[in-house]
């Protein structure tokens, strides 16, 4: 199988594994215990403190271990809308559903929640959260990069604007971090969410990283664990392999991207060839690894059902339910006509590929436009 989906989930990197077994093993210890198999825990999960926030140009202090990006986007949102005095909050408009989601409970709860657009290339602009007018914007939610387009928004630039007016900015960077470079300390964020499986780490393992200065309320309460903000006994091993999928990412980061980009553009400039193709966010900056693409006549889903029996592994750029088959709200942000939404698929490029699987991917393509049309067909879920 040729594995082209690393933005839903990468395999974990054998180093990454090799770092983890001891401490599914020997090391079993409570890092709260006070007694040396606890302590050597504890300075596990410290050291991987130190690499995740070196990863991103943070200080060890911010980091806060959460069990994956989800749970980050839903303590930055919903710890912000319980400390903070209810009024309006702003998300972008290409956001992962834990963020839209987070959102929507806090609009349940009585916060004013608006939408921030975005262009035709799925970029939210500074400019955009000017719209809200004179309403003072207590927090607002913006992705760095986007998980279907890979598109990128200017989080620096967005916050250079926003906190003139004090607005609290978060930034879900579970795309973005270790495939580009991401500092939190000179982005202007305060507070920015990461995740391990999408850098070559284990699943169930991420992190908020949080400027101490800004009020959050935990969601999970008991233990005083990750400074009061998160409790529970840690996850230790998963913490371990997030800290060191976080020190090689940022080790490889330029190795990576160096491989990744002209991969992208081969496969790009070999589908620009095809006949009714379309290519979102072509012209927008974008990660080094992502491709989304249509192709007239043909739905998404089945697309991707076909590529599997070919031996790919690529996503579909709808979110479905039993009962729904909807484009991804992600294109219609962007202006995409539903019909042609409606046919996105990813590809989200990694370590494992090469030019080869680009070429063949390419030529089966061409082959399935010869052979099939895009019938309806069953619906497999994504969501990341
Ligand atoms: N945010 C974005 C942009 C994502 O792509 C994902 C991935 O699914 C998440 C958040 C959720 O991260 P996790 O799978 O670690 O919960």
């Amino acid at each position: 199988m040729i594995y082209f989906d690393h933005n839903a989930t990468t395999p974990l990197d054998e180093r990454v594994k090799e770092a983890m077994l001891p401490y599914l093993s020997r090391f079993f210890g409570n890092p709260s215990s006070l007694y040396r198999l606890g302590r050597v825990a504890r300075s596990a999960i410290e050291a991987a403190r130190e690499q995740v926030a070196a990863l991103v140009g943070a200080n060890p202090a911010e980091v806060v271990f959460t069990s994956g990006g989800t749970e980050a986007n839903n303590l930055a949102i919903k710890g912000l809308g319980y400390s903070l005095p209810r009024g309006l909050a702003a998300l972008g408009a290409t956001e992962h559903p834990s963020v839209t989601e987070s959102m929507a409970f806090l609009a349940s709860q009585g916060w004013c929640v608006e939408k921030l657009v975005s262009d035709r290339l799925g970029v939210t602009s500074p400019e955009s959260s000017l719209c809200l007018g004179a309403t003072p914007l207590r927090f607002a939610s913006i992705m760095w990069a986007n998980n279907e387009t890979g598109a990128l928004n200017d989080i620096p630039g967005i916050a250079a604007v926003l906190r003139e007016k004090g607005t609290v900015i978060h930034s879900d960077a579970v795309q973005a971090a270790g495939k580009i470079p991401v500092n939190f300390a000179s982005s202007g964020a305060h507070l920015l969410t990461l995740s391990s499986h999408k850098i070559y780490g284990p699943k169930g393992a991420g992190a908020l990283v949080t400027d101490r200065a800004v009020p959050l309320v935990p969601l999970i309460h008991g233990g005083g664990q990750e400074r009061d903000l998160r409790g529970g006994t840690e996850n230790v091993a998963a913490i371990v392999g997030f800290g060191k999928a976080a020190d090689l990412a940022l080790a490889e980061l330029e190795e990576r991207r160096g491989r990744l980009i002209p991969l992208r553009q081969r496969l790009e400039s070999g589908l620009a060839e095809f006949s009714g193709v379309t290519l979102f966010a072509r012209e927008a900056e974008r990660l080094p690894n992502t491709v989304q693409f249509s192709l007239a006549g043909f739905d998404g889903e089945m697309l991707v059902m076909l590529l599997d029996r070919h031996g790919f592994a690529v996503s579909s750029g709808s979110a479905c339910s039993s009962t729904a088959h909807d484009p991804s709200p992600v294109l219609l942000a962007m202006g995409v006509e539903p019909a042609v939404a409606k046919g996105a698929v990813r590809v989200s490029l990694g370590a494992s590929n090469a030019e080869a699987d680009v070429d063949r991917f390419l030529g089966v393509l061409q082959g399935l436009m010869r052979t099939d049309s895009g019938l309806p067909g069953s619906c497999a879920p994504r969501r990341c």
